[in-house]
C-alpha cells in the first residue's frame, strides 16, 4: 500500500498495526516513515472491487470486438 501522507510505499505487514495509541483500537496501518494512519482496507472491498473490474473489463472487450468487426467491415 502506499501511504496517503508521505507517499512511501510499504507492504501492509512492514506497517504497524494495533498501536495501541488510536483512540477505540487501532484498524489502521501505520506507515514506518511517517507513522501516518492509513485506512485499512476490509477484505470485501477488495472483492467488490475485483467484481467491477472484472465487470467492466468485459465490457470492454464487448466494445472492442464490435468495433473491430465495424472496422473490418467498412
Ligand atoms: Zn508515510
Ligand atoms: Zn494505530
Amino acid at each position: 500500500m502506499i501511504c496517503g501522507f508521505c507517499g512511501h510505499e510499504f507492504d501492509e505487514n512492514e506497517g504497524k498495526r494495533g498501536c495501541g495509541g488510536c483512540p477505540g483500537g487501532c484498524h489502521s496501518v501505520h506507515c514506518p516513515r511517517c507513522n501516518y494512519k492509513n485506512p485499512l482496507e476490509p477484505a470485501f472491498i477488495g472483492k467488490l472491487k475485483n467484481m467491477l473490474k472484472r465487470k467492466t473489463s468485459s465490457d470492454a472487450g464487448a466494445t472492442e470486438n464490435s468495433e473491430d468487426k465495424k472496422s473490418k467491415a467498412s
